[in-house]
């Protein structure tokens, strides 16, 4: 899928409406997800200023380093631009297309604009502000059909990747050994680029954002594979399984793994239009909490994915922001052992008018490995 210009100029209309309701003059986006969501560009993302103006009113209107423009073009974006040469103070344009456009109220701004951006920027507009995270949130929560298929593309290839695992999961190797492997294939298998890669082994495995190490994998360990790659057209994939490295399953880990299934099996089907996102995590939350493992699952259930691997809504106690259709997130319960082991099954959902669509379809059994 690519933003074609006709989903982008609605995309844009959209963010003007929500500009306009919310009182501000204007929303400022410097190079990210944001901006490409609403243009269809991957800005390159630099000390060079790149600046989507999207005014209430008026045209909105993209400034970029002049060597840049040529790549909009070609990326099929259709905005209008402002190039700035190297001499000229981009801050400043930014500045002077906010009055263009009688844009002298509020501005929004991006919450990944870097620090050295905003700060000139404010020097230069001096207009009052606020973030544009909540803003831009609302518009990209609720996916069209183009990014649910995108999505599920992406997922088709992550559980590729996953299908392959025998391949290069094996006693003996390191966990960076593995993980190089896995980098190759996630591009193989169909993405642009490896986004994130997590091969955590025995004591590792317990530790739920450990990346790769050169430990030696040994027989029998338990092994949490959680990887993800970002799609030609921007979208992510990001899904967990957990494995034994060769050897027998120690019937504490099967005791164990067998709640995380029932968890995560659970808030998959509590996944309806309407739920409030922290019931669903407390779905999973409580099955672990009667089992007794309450005090091991010690985050979140699960994130809203989409050309950002970890975007709004946030499946977790406290957001009782109603489920629509539409809305994509990972299913992610964890059960960790400090200095022994840990497992995770994580699976991305799409909430649908008749419930819940899985977008990754492997099997979630603890899966054996080799010999
Ligand atoms: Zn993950
Ligand atoms: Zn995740």
């Amino acid at each position: 899928m690519t933003t074609t210009s006709t989903a982008a100029a609605d995309r844009l209309g959209r963010a003007q409406r929500a500009v306009a309701e919310a009182g501000w003059g204007a929303v400022l986006l410097s190079a990210g997800t944001d901006l490409r969501y609403l243009t269809g560009y991957n800005a390159h993302v630099s000390e060079r200023l790149t600046c989507l103006v999207v005014p209430a009113d008026g045209e909105p209107v993209l400034v970029i380093p002049e060597l840049e423009a040529p790549m909009v073009e070609a990326a099929g974006a259709t905005t209008e631009l402002r190039p700035w040469a190297e001499t000229e103070n981009p801050f400043a344009i930014v500045a002077g297309q906010l009055r263009k456009t009688s844009a002298a109220g509020t501005v929004g701004i991006g919450n990944r604009m870097w620090a050295e951006h905003v700060s000139q920027l404010l020097s230069a507009a001096g207009n009052p502000w606020e973030l544009a995270g909540p803003l831009m949130a609302q518009l990209r929560m609720r996916k069209d059909a183009a990014e649910a298929a995108a999505l599920l593309e992406a997922g088709e290839a992550i559980d590729r990747v996953h299908a392959r695992m025998g391949q290069w999961l094996r006693p003996g190797r390191t966990e960076r050994e593995v993980g190089r492997d896995i980098a190759e294939a996630i591009v193989t298998e169909g993405h642009e680029h490896a986004e994130f890669i997590i091969v955590g082994s025995g004591p590792n495995a317990a530790s739920p954002h450990h990346l790769l190490s050169d430990r030696v994998i040994d027989a029998g360990d338990v092994v949490v594979v959680d990887i993800g790659g970002i799609t030609e057209a921007g979208y992510c994939s990001d899904s967990t399984r957990t494995y034994i490295a060769g050897g027998v399953v120690s019937s504490e880990v099967a005791d164990f793994y067998a709640v995380l299934q029932a968890a995560q099996v659970a808030a998959c089907q509590a996944v309806a239009p309407g739920i409030p996102a922290e019931d669903i995590d407390a779905t999973a939350r409580n099955i672990i909490d009667e089992a007794g493992y309450g005090p091991n699952f010690i985050h979140r259930t699960g994130h809203g994915i989409g050309l950002d691997v970890h975007e709004d809504p946030y499946i977790v106690s406290g957001n009782n922001l109603p489920i629509e259709a539409g809305m994509a997130f990972s299913i992610e319960p964890g059960i960790y052992f400090p200095g022994r082991y840990g497992a995770r099954i994580e699976d991305i959902v799409l909430c649908t008018t008749e419930g819940v669509r899985r977008l990754n379809t492997g099997s979630r059994d603890l899966i054996s490995l080799g010999a």
